[in-house]
């Protein structure tokens, strides 16, 4: 979408450092490009103006730009990705208005399952838990499984017994629950009694990237899943290389829409992979992952990146993304196509 060699004009510098050894100048290229970069998503999907409650789009940015303040303190103050992404999520996933955390979509049986992943581009460590009912916020837990734990991925009650190992707040089931998604709920099953199937009908999973002043890269997923699942179902938000990746020599990149196809094509991973190894820009692998691949094979849904550049992309095959971006010389947030 937009580079930091278009935002900035005169982006490469000619200085000239003098050896001390040779006593010759010599021309050194220095890049200028944002200090810092801070993206969050509150999730794709087929929302329209006409039937978002009144007032929603601008409690969508009002959240979205919260978050980005979040993530802006804490880059600008020298703090790390990791931190920012996770402490921007946090307030998310406490807003009842995304699908993360408060404000969960329910599953067939009436609960709440979250699952929620974190990655650090500079080790390559991730952190996941999936399926959990009881862990105030999923991210704090899947950070926590990345820095104490040696596993990836800890899911149900294993997930929640580490959690209040660690001393997190573990909540009674009834606090994820809202009217607005029981309600959807509801409306999903009278449509599909009698062929149950999962639906992606209010979306609002959770999501941020990040560089910071070190060049350092982390991203992070958080959702409730999708309306009406069954089974134990988990989507792409907690498989690394699915719905969330970050490694410093290629993208950090978090992803929502239709879970089973982003972890089909290994979405996040793959736009690593062709960014790193085709040397291609950010914005046409995520393009080409996005408004091709995905779409060829019936996937919908969108994703956030950056790489350590300060390039990002935010691109989306559905109706909006509900999407922020906050650099050191820039801010916008939509919800919609502009
Ligand atoms: N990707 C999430 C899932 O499939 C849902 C979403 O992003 O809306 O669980």
């Amino acid at each position: 979408m937009r580079y930091f060699n278009n935002l900035v004009l005169g982006l490469f510098l000619s200085v000239l450092l003098l050896s001390s050894c040779a006593g010759e100048p010599e021309p050194v290229e220095v890049e200028t490009g944002p200090e810092f970069v801070f993206l969050v998503h509150g999730g794709a999907g087929v929302f329209n103006p006409d039937n978002l409650p009144d007032g929603r789009e601008e409690e969508y940015l009002d959240a979205v730009n919260k978050a980005l303040d979040i993530g802006r303190d804490i880059l600008a103050g020298g703090g790390t990705a990791l931190d920012a992404v996770e402490k921007a999520i946090v307030f998310l996933e406490d807003n009842p208005i995304f699908n993360a955390g408060k404000g969960a979509v329910f599953t067939a049986d009436g609960t709440n399952e979250l699952d929620a992943s974190i990655m650090d581009g500079i080790s390559l460590n991730a952190g996941a838990v999936g399926g959990v009912k009881t862990v105030k916020n999923p991210i704090t837990a899947a950070r926590k499984v990345m820095e104490v734990s040696p596993h990836v991925l800890l899911v149900g009650s294993g997930a929640e017994q580490f959690s209040a190992s660690q001393g997190y707040e573990i909540v009674d089931p009834g606090y994820f629950y809202t009217a607005e998604r029981f309600d959807v709920l509801q409306r999903v099953q009278q449509r599909e009694a009698g062929e149950q199937r999962t639906i992606q009908d209010k979306t609002g999973t959770v999501g941020a990237v990040a560089r910071d002043k070190h060049g350092n890269l982390a991203a992070g997923t958080s959702t409730g899943g999708m309306t009406n699942k069954r089974f134990g179902r988990i989507g792409d938000s907690p498989i690394i290389g699915a719905g969330t990746y970050a490694d410093n020599s290629g993208v950090a990149v978090s992803c929502t829409g239709h879970g089973e196809y982003f972890i089909r094509h290994a979405i996040a991973y793959d736009l690593n992979a062709l960014y790193k190894y085709r040397e291609i820009s950010l914005d046409s692998a995520a393009s080409f992952l996005i408004h091709k691949k995905l779409p060829n094979a019936g996937g919908t849904g969108g994703l956030i990146a950056v790489d350590t550049s300060g390039n990002y992309s935010m691109p989306f095959n559905t109706n909006g993304m509900i999407r922020g971006v906050v650099t050191s010389e820039h801010r916008e947030s939509a919800v919609y196509r502009e």
